[in-house]
Formats: C-alpha cells, sequence, structure tokens
C-alpha cells in the first residue's frame, strides 16, 4: 500500500489523516527522509522536524 503525507508536517502514513497534526494527507509527495534523531539532524532542522519518522520531502 502506498504511503501518504502530511500536508502540515510532511509525516509519511497510511492513514487519511495525520496522527500528529490532524491535517489531511495527500498521494502527491517526492522523495523522503528517516529521521532518527531530530535533534541533531541538519534536515530535521531545515524541514522544521521535531519527531522521529519518515517525512516526505515535497507534498503537494
Ligand atoms: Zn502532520
Amino acid at each position: 500500500m502506498k504511503e501518504k503525507a502530511c500536508k502540515e508536517c510532511s509525516r509519511l502514513t497510511e492513514s487519511d489523516v495525520c496522527a500528529v497534526c490532524k491535517a489531511p494527507t495527500s498521494h502527491e509527495w517526492l522523495g523522503y527522509v528517516s529521521i532518527i534523531d531530530p535533534e541533531r539532524s541538519e534536515v530535521a532542522g531545515k524541514l522544521n522536524i521535531k519527531m522521529k519518522g519518515r517525512y516526505a520531502l515535497r507534498v503537494r
């Protein structure tokens, strides 16, 4: 099953609504990053990610 990305926080999920911010998710996303340690990750800082998990790089 293809995952969807949250339109707010870009978090990848299989549900229609993001579990974190309750925003709707989208099938239209490109690329992803796995954030294991948001405190130390440069990418997490750029994308404003504070929780570990997998995030889409671009969401439409
Ligand atoms: Zn979200």
